[in-house]
C-alpha cells in the first residue's frame, strides 16, 4: 500500500464514516485512495464549508469531524473553519496536502506552511515525514483530538509522502503513547469537599452550565445536582442542551444578550457554580463586578482555564461529570424559596417575548420551536438572529445546539446544519441564518441538495449586517457604515436554481403556514426566505466590558 491507502485505512480503522473534502494537485492520491473505501465523502464548494460541515457533524455526533483539503488556498481555506472549532473546543481532524518534501521551502506551486499558520489554532498539528509513521499519526490525532478538552488536530502530508510505498504492517496494534499529554486525573477528594462545603453555606445559589457540560455527558448529574439544591440555572450560548432550558429551575441564558432575570441571578446569587463554561467576556464583562456577593466555584478540565479570568474560591480540575457525580452525595437540599420566588418576580416582571407588530425574526424562530416541540437539531449562524434563536428556541437536549460562539464565524451556520444532518439522519435540523452570513457558505446548496439533506434552511433577511447596525446606532451615533446588503437577492429563486423547494415569507399571519409546510417537507432541504423588519434590535443588551448592572432593556 501506498501512503494514501494507509491513510484511508487507518481512517476506517478509527471509525470515520464521512469525510469533508474538496480535493487538489497535493492530496490528490488520498482522492484516489477513497474511491476504494466505505468512508463516504462529502464534496463540498469551499473548503471553508467542509470544517463546518465536520464541526456541525462533531457537535451533533459527538465524534470527532474529518476533513480533508489540499495545499496552499486549500488549506488556508480551511483556517477559519479549524479556528472556529478550536475555540469552541470541537473534535476534528484536517488533513491537508503538500507539496513534496524535496520543495519544502521552495515557494513551491501551492506551498504554504500551513503547519505554521495553524499552530495558535489548532491542539496540535503534524507534518508527516515518513509514510510508515501515518497509522500512528492518524491515532493519536484522534485520540488528542476527543480526549480531555477536545480540539482540532492537523496532519499535513507532503504529496511525496502520500504517494509512496509503506512497510508496515497495517493490522499490527497501535497503542497511544504521547510523551507529555495527559488527561486530567479523576476529581481530587479534598477540592470536591471543599465545593461541597461552600456550596451548603449558600443561601442564593446560581448553577452556571458551559459547553464543558455538555461535552463530559453531565446532563444528568447536573439536573440532580439542581435538583438536590433547588438551586436556578443559568447557562451559557454553548451550554444550551446542559439542563433542560423549559426546566422550572432553568433562567435561560446569562450573558450580553441572556435574559433580564438570567442576568439578575448574576448580580444577586451568594455563590456561583460554573460546570464547564470559562467565564468569557460575554458573560462576565467586567470581572471586578461580576457576580459582586457571591463566593466562585469553578469545575474545568483544562488548568488553564483556573485562575484565567475569574480567581475562585474553590475549584477542581476534572472532567464535569466525575466531578458532579462525586458532589452529588455530599450535597443536601438549601432553603431556596425566598430566591427562587424572587427570580419568579423578575422573569414576570421582565419577560422575554417577541415584540408585537410585523414579521420579526424573533417571532420566526418562537413558532418553529413551538412546532417543533423543540424537538430539532438547531444550528444558528452569527448575529442578531443567534441570539434570538438563543432566547427563544429553547434546548433540552445536549449535541442539539450547534453555534460559533467564541469566534463568532459569519457562514457557520448553514453548513454546519449539513453535517448534523449527516450525523443524525432522523432528526429534523433548522438552520437560522442572517441574509449576511448566509451569503458567505451558500454556494453549499449545492452540497444540501445533492445529498437531499431534509434541512429546514430559515434566512432571516433584515437586508443590514444587523448586528453591526445595532453597535453602530447604539455606541457610534447612529453613524451607519458597511451594515447595508442592498442588492440582497430573492434567495428562493437561488434555491430554485439548485433544485430546492423554498417558501416566501412576508407577513406575520402566514408564519404558521409556512413553517408547518416546511417541517413536513422531507424530500430535501428546503428554504425560507423571511423578509423581516429591517431596524429591530435584540435587547436585552449588556455594554461590552460592562456588568450586568448595565443592562439596557429597549433602544436607548
Ligand atoms: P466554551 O467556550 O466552549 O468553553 C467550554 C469550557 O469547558 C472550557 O473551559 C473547557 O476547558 C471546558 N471543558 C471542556 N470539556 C470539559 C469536560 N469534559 N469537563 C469539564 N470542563 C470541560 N455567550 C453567552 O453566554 N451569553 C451571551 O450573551 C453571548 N453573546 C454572544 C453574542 C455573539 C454575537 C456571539 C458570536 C457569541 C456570544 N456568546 C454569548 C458566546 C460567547 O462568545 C462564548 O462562546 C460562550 O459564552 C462560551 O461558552 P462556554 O464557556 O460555555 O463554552
Amino acid at each position: 500500500m501506498n501512503g494514501s491507502q494507509t491513510l484511508i485505512k487507518a481512517l476506517e480503522k478509527n471509525g470515520v464514516e464521512y469525510i469533508f473534502g474538496l480535493p487538489g494537485g497535493a492530496i490528490i492520491s488520498i482522492f484516489d485512495a477513497l474511491v476504494e473505501t466505505t468512508i463516504k465523502l462529502i464534496m463540498v464548494r469551499h473548503e471553508q464549508g467542509a470544517t463546518h460541515m465536520a464541526d456541525g457533524y462533531a457537535r451533533a455526533s459527538g465524534k470527532p469531524g474529518v476533513v480533508l483539503v489540499t495545499s496552499g488556498p486549500g488549506a488556508t481555506n480551511a483556517v477559519t473553519g479549524i479556528m472556529t472549532a478550536q475555540i469552541d473546543s470541537v473534535p476534528m481532524v484536517v488533513i491537508c496536502g503538500q507539496t513534496s518534501t524535496s520543495n519544502l521551502g521552495l515557494d513551491a506551486f501551492q506551498e504554504t506552511d500551513i503547519f505554521g499558520i495553524t499552530m495558535p489554532v489548532v491542539k496540535h498539528n503534524y507534518l508527516v515525514n515518513d509514510p510508515d509513521d501515518i497509522p500512528r499519526i492518524v491515532s493519536e490525532a484522534f485520540y488528542i483530538a476527543s480526549t480531555g478538552r477536545p480540539g482540532v488536530v492537523l496532519i499535513e502530508i507532503p504529496k511525496d509522502v502520500s504517494c509512496c510505498e509503506c512497510h508496515i504492517n497495517e493490522n499490527a496494534k497501535l497503542d497511544v503513547e504521547i510523551p507529555g499529554y495527559r488527561l486530567p486525573p479523576p476529581p481530587d477528594e479534598k477540592k470536591v469537599k471543599n465545593l461541597a462545603k461552600l456550596i451548603l453555606e449558600s443561601k442564593k445559589p446560581l448553577l452556571l452550565i458551559g459547553h464543558g457540560a455538555i461535552i463530559s455527558g453531565a446532563q444528568d448529574e447536573i439536573k440532580t445536582l439542581a435538583e438536590t439544591l433547588q438551586s436556578p440555572v443559568v447557562n451559557t450560548l454553548l451550554g444550551k442542551g446542559g439542563f433542560p432550558e423549559t426546566h422550572p429551575l432553568s433562567l435561560g441564558m446569562a450573558g450580553m444578550h441572556g435574559s433580564y432575570y438570567a442576568n439578575y441571578a448574576l448580580m444577586n446569587c451568594d455563590m456561583i457554580l460554573s460546570i464547564g463554561s470559562r467565564w468569557n467576556d460575554r458573560v462576565n464583562g467586567d470581572s471586578k463586578n461580576f457576580c459582586p456577593n457571591a463566593k466562585k466555584l469553578h469545575i474545568d478540565i483544562d488548568p488553564a482555564e483556573i485562575n484565567k479570568i475569574v480567581f475562585p474560591d474553590g475549584f477542581c480540575i476534572a472532567d464535569a461529570k466525575a466531578v458532579v457525580r462525586d458532589l452529588i452525595p455530599q450535597l443536601k437540599t438549601l432553603d431556596t424559596n425566598d430566591w427562587l420566588n424572587d427570580l419568579r418576580v423578575q422573569r414576570e416582571n421582565h419577560p422575554l417575548m417577541p415584540a408585537e407588530g410585523g414579521l420579526n425574526a424573533a417571532c420566526v424562530i418562537q413558532e418553529f420551536f413551538k412546532l417543533s416541540k423543540g424537538k430539532a437539531i438547531v444550528a444558528t449562524d452569527v448575529g442578531q438572529h443567534q441570539m434570538w434563536a438563543a432566547q427563544f428556541f429553547l434546548i433540552d437536549e445536549k449535541n442539539t445546539w450547534l453555534s460559533s460562539g467564541g469566534a463568532g464565524t459569519m457562514g457557520y451556520g448553514f453548513p454546519a446544519a449539513i453535517g448534523a444532518q449527516l450525523a443524525c439522519p432522523e432528526k429534523t435540523v433548522i438552520a437560522f441564518v442572517g441574509d449576511g452570513g448566509f451569503q458567505m457558505t451558500f454556494a453549499e446548496l449545492a452540497t444540501a441538495a445533492n445529498n437531499k439533506l431534509p434541512i429546514k434552511i430559515v434566512i432571516l433577511d433584515n437586508k443590514y449586517l444587523g448586528m453591526v447596525r445595532q453597535w453602530q446606532q447604539i455606541f457610534f451615533d447612529n453613524r451607519l457604515s458597511g451594515v447595508e446588503l442592498d442588492g440582497n437577492p430573492d434567495f428562493v429563486k437561488i434555491g430554485e436554481a439548485y433544485g430546492i423547494k423554498g417558501f416566501h415569507l412576508k407577513e406575520r399571519k402566514d408564519v404558521e403556514s409556512i413553517l408547518s409546510q416546511a417541517l413536513q417537507y422531507k424530500e430535501g432541504p428546503c428554504l425560507i426566505h423571511a423578509e423581516v423588519l429591517r431596524q429591530e434590535n435584540v435587547f436585552p443588551m449588556i455594554p461590552a466590558g460592562r456588568s450586568a448592572h448595565h443592562i439596557m432593556m429597549e433602544e436607548p
